[in-house]
């Protein structure tokens, strides 16, 4: 794999880097991700807004080989440019955003041709914060059993027999390179169906409860949308719980610890669990057919990273980025965001079109200092386009009509009289 990658990377003439994750997998073989960037990018340093960025994971499940191929062709395709040279829309996607491709984050698996890694975990039940809003679920309900033997809690009793109690290298390697510079959107793939899965995949920690969108939608529907109109045979899928080759994951079936929940409660980020082809290990002439059923779509998911509203919070005098909270008053059930010092006071919220937000920014000092700040008021922010339809179809639509991009500076609040009054005295 590092042979293969490294010559995409050699042949793409300082369009691509490459990165290699921490730690190594159980087996101790490296996870890697390709890093395709706007070459200025480096150049523009701290001074200027980080650029929409999406992250491809692929190959979570070792056995599901075919979409680990598409992500090594996508790689090959932006890093030496032949996907740009022959299409403006690959070349605007280029020279917008940074992309990052971890085609296998489960090489031991891959080897094996299984869906678990090494020690015969599932990888997709192997993510866990404490930002969950739930608790893990006991041994006791993970055993419980009705009069007919049947699990009474099926979340649960899958997520004791896989072993999920033990963290494994693979999913702390993904989850410390996607926490470093959390993506703006992002995607996981998967093969054995053909639907665009959205957040959330557990409700609760039993398996209880069935139905449970994040306080983002309308919006992470509209992406799996996006996704799907783009992959006929996708789209196609509508037998229930599907809709138009969409699903929310929980509706589906109720999965505990997966990738896409933790982006969401961890990181405040829309993933997407991407199922792209039936056949879990198809020959490899299938593979240009499959290219050729997704590669529009990649396109337009990666053309939608950053959808809503992005930017900094910087201290007016100073300009030293801040950390800050972003608390949406309007709508009341949108969820908060924060600035990231760390990314030079970074800070990103998705926005759904067609609805107006009211956003209360308040910056703070990195190091807990004295300097207290004003709170920042944006009222009535609205993407340039207004219905799901147009986000998800509108091949056009892209840059300024998908995010709000702001500078914000913070003002610092009047030092309080009983300071004054010190410093008059001493
Ligand atoms: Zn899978």
């Amino acid at each position: 794999m590092f042979r293969l990658l490294n010559d995409v990377v050699n042949n793409s003439d300082g369009a691509c880097t490459l990165d290699a994750l921490d730690p190594p997998s159980v087996e101790g073989r490296v996870l890697y991700a390709v890093v395709a960037a706007p070459r200025t990018a480096a150049a523009s340093g701290a001074s200027v807004l980080p650029r929409p960025s999406f992250t491809w994971i692929g190959n979570m499940h070792g056995d599901e080989t075919a979409n680990r191929e598409l992500l090594l062709r996508l790689a090959a395709g932006l890093c030496s440019g032949e996907l740009a040279d022959n299409d403006a829309r690959w070349k605007a996607l280029q020279g917008s955003t940074t992309v990052r491709i971890i085609p296998t984050m489960n090489p031991d698996g891959y080897e094996r041709r299984t869906r678990w890694n090494a020690n015969k975990v599932d990888l997709n039940r192997n993510f866990w914060s404490n930002e969950f809003p739930y608790a893990k679920p006991t041994l006791d309900q993970a055993r419980k059993r009705d009069r007919y033997g049947v699990t009474m809690y099926p979340a649960a009793d899958m997520w004791s027999k896989v072993g999920n109690f033990s963290l494994q290298p693979e999913a702390v390697a993904v989850s410390r390179y996607l926490a470093a510079a959390p993506p703006d959107l992002s995607a996981n793939l998967h093969g054995g169906a053909l639907v665009a899965n959205y957040p959330l995949d557990a409700c609760d920690s039993v398996g209880a409860l069935s139905s449970c969108p994040t306080a983002e939608e309308p919006l992470p529907r509209q992406l799996a949308t996006a996704y799907a109109v783009h992959n006929p045979d996708m789209a196609a899928q509508g037998t229930q719980p599907f809709s138009g080759g969409t699903v929310q994951g929980s509706a589906w079936y109720p999965v505990l610890g997966s990738m896409q929940d933790w982006a969401y409660h961890q990181l405040g980020r829309l993933m997407l669990t991407l199922e792209l082809h039936e056949v879990k290990d198809p020959p490899a002439a299938a593979l240009d057919e499959l290219w050729g059923q997704n590669s529009v779509a990649f396109l337009r998911l990666m053309e939608l990273a950053g959808i809503g509203l992005r930017g900094r919070v910087l201290d007016q005098q100073t300009r030293a980025p801040l950390a800050a909270t972003l608390t949406v008053t309007s709508p009341a059930s949108s969820r908060p965001a924060t600035a990231d010092t760390a990314r030079g006071g970074y800070f990103y919220k998705p926005l759904a079109p067609g609805v107006s937000y009211d956003i209360t920014v308040q910056p703070y000092s990195p190091s807990g200092g004295a300097v207290k700040y004003l709170p920042i008021l944006l009222k009535g922010l609205r993407l340039g386009v207004s219905t799901d339809r147009v986000t998800a179809e509108g091949s056009a639509v892209t840059g300024a009509a998908l995010r709000l991009e702001r500078t914000l500076l913070a003002t610092r609040a009047p030092a309080s009289k009983k300071k004054k009054m010190l410093r008059a005295s001493s």
